[in-house]
């Protein structure tokens, strides 16, 4: 079952949280969305129920391989849409990353393939590296 955007909006995060600190609790997820603990912890009980998120006895969040599965496909379409628009309008990394974040959840197979498609033949999947190293740098802690 397709989860709805904002499922997948919360997916891509504890995915993103995941790689660069290695753990992910629910005040994390609220402070990167913005949104608040209440909020988090219904949307984190969504994907539960929908087996795509598990949740350990300390609060640790954590994705099941398909949870994984599904929140590497839409951080793929984030990385090839930002790298796109920066590529083709000279946009600059925030405003390119902001709408494709955006446009992610709706973007066909086919527009995405074409995406991918003008990076390769344009020479600008350099640019994919940019956007993916911004998102895994450690952060110390
Ligand atoms: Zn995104």
């Amino acid at each position: 079952m397709p989860i709805r955007e904002s499922g997948e909006d919360y997916l891509e995060t504890i995915y993103l949280i995941k790689k660069k600190k290695g753990n992910v609790k629910s005040v994390d997820i609220a402070d990167a969305l913005h949104y608040s603990r209440p909020s988090v912890s219904r949307a984190v009980g969504i994907l539960k129920t929908k087996g795509l998120v598990t949740m350990g006895k300390g609060g640790e969040i954590d994705m099941t391989p398909e949870g994984a599965k599904q929140a590497k496909k839409i951080f793929d379409k984030h990385v090839n849409l930002t790298a796109f628009f920066m590529a083709t309008l000279g946009l600059d990394f925030k405003t390119a990353e902001s709408d494709a974040c955006k446009m992610e959840h709706t973007v066909s197979t086919k527009t995405l393939n074409a995406v991918k498609k003008y990076l390769k033949d344009h020479k600008k999947e350099s640019l994919k590296k940019e956007v993916t190293e911004y998102h895994t740098v450690q952060i110390p802690q």
